[in-house]
Order: C-alpha cells, then structure tokens, then sequence
C-alpha cells in the first residue's frame, strides 16, 4: 500500500498545483470521451508507468469541483478537515451496520446526530442516521410517515389512499419517493409557493380539506429549508399548525441549507423546526464536507427502528441495537460518511461551522450588492438565499452557462422560477472570498464583452 500511498500524493500534489493555475478544466466533450482517453477495460493490466500516468490524466481531466470557478451546483470546495476523515475512511473501511465492526466509528456517527438533535430542540426520545444522500434521507422521512400512518402497509402493502404534500419548489426526489413506496407520483400535491417561492400554508389547508372531503387520507407535508433553485425557506410553524391539526407527519427537507441551525444570525429562518417529526440536512453542501453526507432525525425514535429494523443472525451478534447502526438504515453494507463531518466539527467547533455558514451568506450578500449596483443585471432572488439568481444584459442564461463551461471559464448552472429563467450563482464554497465573487463577474463580464454578438445570435438555441 506504501507505494499507492506515494502515488496518491504525486497524483493529489499535481491537482491542487494545477486548480490553483487554471481553476476550472476545459471539459471534454461527451461524444470525444471514449476517443480521448484510455478508459476501456481489457484483459492486460498496465505497467506502473502507464497506469500512473493514466490516472494523473484522468483525474487532471476531471471538472474541479473544489476550485473558486465553481459555482455550478449545491456542493463546492475543498474543506481539508473533512478531506482528511474521508481518506481515513476510505483506509479504514468498515461497515457501519454493526458495533463489532465499525467500533469506534459508531460513536462518530452517534455524536453528530446527538449534537445536531440537540441543536435544534428534539427531546431525548429523538434519533437519527446517516443516509446515501439527501434524496434517501427524504425516503426515510416518507416511509416513517406512512407505517406511523398506516402500520399494517409495512406487513400487508399500502392498504390506504395516502397523500402527500410538498410544494411546487421543492426536490424532485419527493415525488420520486412517493413512487418507490408504492403511494405513487400523482398522490404528492405540489402545493403553489408564493411570489418568493415559498409554501402557501393556506393553499396547503385548503388542499387537505380537500382531500379528506374526497375520501383520501393525508399522511405527510414535506417542507424546504432552502429550496433548490431559490434557496428560500418554507415557514415552519404554519406548517406545524397544520401537521398539528391533521395529525400528518412533518418533514423538513433541510438538504441544502438545513446547516443554518449551525448559526446564530440565520437559524431564525427555520425556527419551529423543534416541532417537525423529522429534519434532515446535507453535510456535503453547506458544510462543505465530500459527498455524500446526509443526515437525518427524527423526534420518534420508535418510528425509525419500526420502518427500518430487520432482525438477522448472522449479521447482529454481539452489543445493542442501540449500536448495531444497521438496525435504523435503509442499507446493510455501509460506508462510513460520519468521520469526515466529525473530524471538521471536532477540529473547528460548532463555531467553526457557524463562521461557514456565515461566510456564504456574506458572499451572496456581496454578489447581490454588485448586481444592485450595476445596471446591466436583473436580480430574480433576494436575501438571506445563498442561490443568487440573476440575468446579465439579456443574454439567455442558458446559452451563456454553457458557453463559459464549454471555454473553461467557469462553472455556474441556470434554473428557473415563474417563467424566468436565470443564472443561478451558488455561494456555497466557505472557502471563497468577497475577491472570488467579484472575480466571477469580471471573469462573465469579460466573457461576455468578447462573445457578446454570438451569444445573442443563439438565442433561439
Ligand atoms: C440537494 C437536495 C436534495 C437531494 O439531496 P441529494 O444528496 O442530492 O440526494 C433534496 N432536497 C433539497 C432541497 C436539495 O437541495
């Protein structure tokens, strides 16, 4: 292992010399891929030699998610505490089902969910687990509700016409659950957002009254802490009120901006959260950790182990359910994604993680005081959001995204919201600037000044 250990660092040294010369890479077009590296698999292996060099080209090739022209997605930056508890993971290599293997690590895990519970006010009787993804935590989160609501559909299949709500804003990955657990896409009512994109808790009242008046069975509300496009928050006592009155089952899908909680200044924008059933946040977006890393919790801790345990020999034999974390997983094998977000809380604090989240609220604060103050720009998004929405001198945002990823100039992605679509500048990297941000603009603006002729000409594309 010595020498891959070795490799690893020429590889590792070779990547941060290059991010640091070119930020982003210029991508390889899908259709050359196959003609522009050694990717097939073949009978032979290689000599040492090509097999270094070959993997120092693919990674050299790979986008630079980690890099300060990244601004594309929801994740970005390289946050070196966490990078360290995952290579450590990697090398260690446990399963986190059972105690007898994962040892230690299990209390990892164990200690993030029980500060993260106590952060945000659940009682003792709460837990949690870490999930594959944000989407998966949401499954968790689905299927609770429904065996709370139902317990028989867990032994007998769905025996009751259940709905679910969420709002027309929110993750896709709703809808998708409701299909996976058998309760189907066209029973998740998108519930209409107000002109800033958040839930209407009245349309929401007036969409379950309607539904149980047609014979059909509430079950679930789902609402968003920082929604995908806008990144804005779903009023979480009103939807409580209504959970309350219902008794369905409350979720807040926190995957993107739940970290808030981390933060004195910004945990007002989900405050109520103490009274949702169950709360999940991703690590690897606001907190900067490697994917993937998503937590969940849940007030009930009887409802997580009901929906999720399986008794099985000849996997639990030794130490408690309360350690054998495969007894609340929707998984048996399971890589370990606590260690990376542990070593970063426990090297920086919760204060360190406050100072993250501060910091990319400032950065967007910086980007929207740079949009107001020119007046080529149209700004669709407002504060506190760290998805800063904008168009910039009526170029159709999708044509000049993806022109500034094909140049190799930066990565950013669009998105839309009531019929406007606009580019979508996520200040989730902590480890940026003010500088960076400016940078992004002069960067887009000198882009444009070069190309502005063609990007207007493809429009219609
Ligand atoms: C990113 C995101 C998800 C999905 O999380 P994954 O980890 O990508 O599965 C769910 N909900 C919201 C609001 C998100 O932003």
């Amino acid at each position: 292992m010595q020498q891959e250990l070795d490799l690893f660092r020429r590889i590792a040294d070779r990547l941060l010399s290059e991010e640091k010369r070119e930020g982003v890479v210029k991508p390889i077009p899908a259709a050359a891929l196959w003609n522009t590296l050694n990717l097939q698999l073949s009978s032979e292996g290689l000599s040492e030699t090509e097999f270094e060099k070959l993997l120092t080209e693919v990674v050299l090739s790979t986008p630079r998610t980690a890099t300060s022209k990244f601004f594309n997605q929801l994740f970005g930056g390289r946050t070196p505490k966490a990078t360290l508890g995952d290579l450590l993971a990697v090398m260690l290599n446990n399963s986190m089902y059972t105690y007898k293997v994962a040892g230690p690590q299990v209390g990892v895990e164990k200690a993030i969910i029980k500060e993260i519970v106590s952060l945000i006010g659940y009682p003792s009787t709460a837990d949690g687990t870490i999930a594959s993804g944000g989407s998966m935590s949401n499954l968790i989160a689905m299927l609770m509700a429904r065996d709370k609501k139902d317990p028989e559909a867990r032994f007998k299949g769905n025996r009751k016409p259940l709905v679910a709500y969420t709002s027309a804003a929110s993750h896709y990955s709703i809808a998708k659950n409701a299909a996976f657990l058998g309760i189907g896409r066209d029973y998740v009512r998108n519930i209409p957002t107000d002109a800033t994109g958040k839930m209407d808790p009245q349309a929401l009242s007036a969409q379950i009254l309607s539904d149980k008046a047609a014979g059909l069975e509430p079950f679930f509300i789902n609402g968003t802490a920082g929604t995908t496009v806008l990144g804005v928050f779903d009023p979480i006592d009103p939807l409580a009120d209504i959970a309350q009155a219902h008794e369905l089952w409350l979720h807040i899908d926190g995957a993107y901006c739940g970290s808030v909680i981390f933060s004195t200044k910004y945990k007002h924008l989900v405050s109520g959260l103490h009274r949702a059933d169950s709360f999940n946040l991703n690590a690897h977006k606001m907190m900067g950790t490697p994917l993937t890393c998503s937590i969940i919790v849940t007030r009930h801790k009887k409802h997580l182990a009901d929906s999720l345990s399986n008794e099985a020999e000849y996997l639990y034999q030794t130490d408690g359910d309360d350690f054998n974390l495969g007894k609340t997983s929707l998984q048996c094998g399971r890589r370990n994604d606590a260690l990376k977000f542990w070593s970063l809380w426990k090297a920086i604090g919760t204060k360190g993680l406050e100072a993250m989240v501060d910091r990319q609220f400032a950065l967007a604060e910086t980007a929207v005081n740079y949009i107001r103050d020119h007046k080529d720009y149209t700004l669709y998004s407002d504060l506190p959001s760290i998805s800063v929405c904008f168009n910039y001198k009526d170029i159709p945002a999708k044509t000049l995204c993806t022109a500034l990823y094909e140049e190799g100039e930066l990565m950013v992605g669009f998105g839309s919201f009531a019929n406007e679509t606009f580019v979508r500048l996520v200040t989730i990297n902590a480890g940026n600037q003010e500088q960076q941000i400016l940078d992004f603009f002069a960067t887009m603006e000198a882009f444009v000044s070069k190309h502005e002729a063609a990007l207007k000409i493809t429009t219609e594309v």
